[in-house]
């Protein structure tokens, strides 16, 4: 029998973090099983729907790279895969099941059916919910209902005893009495529209799908869902429902933890090779050791015995290390195209790029390479070499415990080692050693003479290496600088 999954968001929102990996679980599953996978638009909600979201779906898995082999856009044999234009099939299922006996017309007007509820909370009933009054009305009941204009919803006959059971690859079998499942959900509205159950159940149904891999919040709709198939006459499908994805204090992930669309992720500058790592280890695992996997690697070796049964965190930090990697393996040419449009954005570079300019970008972009959490990172790590420092605070000149007149005459020294450095072509490491020196001497620690010199060519005291700082700002504009603080410098402590 050929794997049949399918990923069926409704597209009211951007696509999250648990979303994305139940798409990349029903992907891999299928690849690694040379199956299908089928994307289906569950917009049946047509009050929360929004074409943002329906973009932000195709964007996304464009993004991770993950292509469908029947769904929207791409079609194929069990079309149309947007459930909005499939309103007429799930008109005529309906009322087939009412033709069968296994639904049935309901008149009920909102107002019998808010009196119905406010009655059983009074009561404290223990049935709550819909009391089933058109369940059994006669033929000349109905036809008065129809008289007067009603249109009518159709609701599934739960049956009033009994249980049912559904089995659930990873939770073993699932069992509800049936006068615990909601009493007689509807299935067709008044207005035509399926909900969600009808519509879930008849595509799962003709798409052919063999398993079905979902957020374990679905889990309550598992009995329906079987007694849906059952009124049907189907087969149901496998069921797989995976564990949530937490956030660090066991609540579900949400934006209380940070972000959760990956379009924020994409945004911040995190890899989608990365990402797509990161997610797929979250409730999923090899062997308990290995954490590198590939998107190819991963077509291969994905099998549904793997996945946990028990919720699993989502670890920022952790994603945050898996991006370093996958940054780290990037060739500099490939990183810089990648680092390029944050640079672009915050004003530092505007395409054409001169030859000078490209190498000084190459260069840049092999110093922080190893220090990039997040491609949007480079943007402060570098603004010092796009835009002149300030100098806003002259104390920051002074490293801790260091008086500013001190700091002002050790960067005065520096600078003449430094220019004497240049001058001869020295070492960085000769040079770095004779400022080492020049602390030792004026008996400071040696941030004493660093920070000032930092202070100086980048504004900031927090920055990349000093060296590979000069080496980026050139000889020229580390004199300037540098000249530029002492004359600023030594106006303030005179
Ligand atoms: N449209 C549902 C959702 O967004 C699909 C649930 C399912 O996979 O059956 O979660
Ligand atoms: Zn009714």
């Amino acid at each position: 029998m050929e794997v049949r999954v399918r990923y069926a968001p409704s597209p009211t929102g951007l696509q999250h973090i648990g979303g994305v990996r139940t798409a990349l679980f029903n992907y891999f599953f299928a690849r690694a099983n040379s199956g299908k996978f089928i994307l289906r638009v569950e917009d049946t909600d047509r009050e929360r729907y929004s074409d943002e979201s329906l973009q932000d779906l195709y964007d996304t898995l464009a993004w991770l790279g993950i292509a469908w082999d029947e769904g929207p856009i791409v079609g194929g044999p069990c079309g149309p895969y947007i459930q909005s234009e499939r309103f007429d099939l799930y008109r005529s299922y309906a009322e087939q099941l009412v033709r069968d006996g296994k639904a049935y017309y309901c008149y009920c007007t909102p107002e019998r059916l808010e009196a119905v509820r406010v009655k059983q909370q009074e009561e404290k009933s223990e049935v709550q919910g819909y009391d089933r009054h058109c369940r059994n009305l006669s033929e000349a009941e109905r036809a008065e209902y129809e008289m007067q204009g009603i249109k009518p919803v159709i609701r599934l006959k739960v049956p009033t005893d009994g249980k049912t059971t559904f089995h659930d690859v990873l939770m073993g079998d699932i069992t509800r009495r049936n006068r615990d499942v909601s009493p007689d959900p509807i299935l067709l509205k008044s207005d035509g529209f399926p909900t969600y159950h009808l519509a879930n159940v008849i595509d799962d149904h003709l798409m052919g799908i063999t398993h079905i891999m979902r957020a374990q919040e679905w889990i309550p709709s598992g009995p329906l869902h079987i007694l849906l198939y059952e009124a049907f006459g189907w087969e149901p499908p496998m069921y797989c429902h995976l564990p949530m994805v937490m956030g660090k204090d066991g609540q579900k992930l949400s934006k209380r933890h940070g972000s959760t669309s990956v379009r924020d992720f994409k945004e911040k500058g995190y890899l989608p090779e990365a990402l797509m790592n990161y997610v797929s280890m979250v409730g999923w695992s090899y062997d308990g050791q290995r954490e590198f996997f590939s998107k190819q690697d991963l077509e291969q070796v994905f099998s549904l015995n793997k996945i946990n049964k028990s919720p699993d965190v989502f670890d920022y930090k952790k994603l945050d290390w898996f991006n370093g990697q996958y940054i780290r393996q990037k060739s500099d040419e490939e990183l810089l195209a990648l680092l390029l449009p944050y640079m672009t954005k915050a004003g530092f570079v505007s395409a054409p790029l001169s030859s000078d300019q490209e190498s000084m970008l190459l260069n840049l972009t092999k110093v922080v390479k190893e220090r990039l959490k997040v491609l949007g990172d480079v943007v402060d790590l570098t603004r010092f070499l796009f835009e002149e420092p300030t100098y806003e605070d002259v104390n920051l000149f002074a490293a801790k415990g260091v008086e500013l007149a001190v700091a002002v005459s050790a960067l005065d020294r520096a600078f003449e080692i430094l220019k004497q450095g240049f001058e001869a072509g020295e070492s960085h490491a000769t040079t770095e050693q004779k400022l080492t020196d020049l602390a030792g001497e004026m008996g400071l620690k040696v941030n004493g003479v660093f920070m000032p010199l930092r202070v100086a060519l980048t504004g900031s005291t927090v920055s990349l290496p000093l060296f590979d700082s000069i080496g980026l700002l050139g000889q020229e504009v580390t004199c300037a600088r540098i000249e530029n603080a002492l004359a600023l410098l030594k106006r303030e402590v005179r």
